[in-house]
């Protein structure tokens, strides 16, 4: 299983909004054949490592990171070859929770007299594929959020200026590693509006482009031809407002959004930019007010939250997140860190909050 977590690895980035998937297959224990899901719409790693294999896989085990498929999607259904082919026995991952498959693929394996085990490497198969359960379980894109604070969880002074709470390592950690893989960067039209962020990636001087959403729910950025996020080519601004205003200029798409309790309500909108747009993994670099209305709303996978080791003492100045709902310490928000690392002199902590 460790080879086929390796092997789906090597489908990265070219997979976008399918599964990463990796196949190994044994037989006296000698590995026979591999493969892995290469790109979206290709052949499964199943039918790879069966078609690839050097002798024949009658008896066979077959080891995947994901519960094979059980319906017809762009190629046939998994469960079918690998019962036609006489597989004995399948060691999956994790379960696929694809609503489409859902535990269905095993099914079917154990009907048909296959032996169906679960690995041990279960959390590594999830973790493998978080933005995809993500994108099919919750039909939204994959939510991280970006927080850099002082060590009393302040996010900027109180004259606002917060460049430069986290040292260059955690800055440059952020574009290298960060915004380079995400589809797009999410802001709100106020946190714009104050830095005027080019939300690209930027690295040894080389700049690259991203998609970027806006929140605004008045629509005024549009009106501020000359932000620097107007001047792309490539990449999309999507507005996500409230007050919908047809315009012609090229790469801006606005989505028409709801307002619940006087806030903007964009769940709609999230949906529409992974089913329309392909956009399956967002990085929110916003304010405080906005971040926390996304985690009570229960629209945060993963918080990445850089911490420096420095004190500002101001209590005007602001803090990394403002819960609307007063919230005591027996109904306090919990999050869980399931990674850690040190970036010159802060600290950045991944954490996935517990709903
Ligand atoms: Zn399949």
């Amino acid at each position: 299983m460790e080879l086929a977590l390796k092997l789906a690895k090597k489908g990265d980035k070219k997979v976008r909004c399918g599964a990463l998937v990796g196949c190994v297959i044994v037989k006296n224990n000698k590995i026979i054949g591999q493969g892995y899901y290469q790109k979206f719409g290709n052949s499964h790693a199943e039918f790879e490592a069966i078609s690839n294999a050097t002798e024949s896989v009658v008896g066979a085990t077959l080891y995947v990171t994901l519960e094979p498929c059980s319906h017809h999607g762009k190629t046939p259904p998994c469960t079918d070859l690998i019962i036609s082919s006489g597989i004995k026995k399948v060691v999956y991952g994790i379960q696929d929770f694809n609503p489409i498959v859902n535990g269905r693929g095993i099914e079917i394996l154990k009907k048909s007299g296959v032996e169906v085990e679960e690995s041990t490497l279960k959390k590594e198969c999830k973790d493998l594929n978080k933005i995809f359960f993500v994108n099919k379980v919750k039909q939204r894109p994959f939510i991280n959020i970006k927080v850099a604070s002082t060590l009393n969880g302040k996010i900027a002074d109180y004259n606002n200026n917060s460049k430069w709470i986290s040292c260059k390592e955690s800055r440059n950690y952020v574009h290298s590693k960060m915004r380079k893989n995400c589809d797009a960067i999410m802001t709100t039209a106020k946190t714009l509006l104050m830095d005027n962020s080019r939300m690209n990636v930027r690295i040894n001087k080389i700049h690259q482009e991203r998609h970027c959403i806006i929140i605004d729910k008045n629509n005024t950025i549009i009106k501020q031809s000359t932000l620097n996020i107007f001047s792309r080519k490539y990449t999309n601004v999507f507005i996500l407002t409230a007050n919908y205003q047809q315009v012609s200029l090229p790469n801006i798409i606005i989505i028409q959004c709801s307002i619940n309790n006087n806030k903007i309500d964009i769940k709609n909108a999230l949906n529409i930019l992974l089913l329309k747009y392909n956009i399956c993994e967002i990085l929110v670099e916003a304010g405080s007010e906005f971040i926390s209305n996304l985690l009570e709303e229960g629209l945060v996978d993963e918080i990445s939250y850089f911490i420096t080791p420095d004190i500002i003492n101001d209590c005007n100045s602001l803090s990394s997140f403002s819960l609307n709902k007063p919230c005591l310490l027996e109904n306090r928000k919990l999050g869980e860190i399931i990674k850690i690392k040190r970036l010159g002199r802060d600290l950045l902590m991944i954490i996935k909050p517990v709903i």
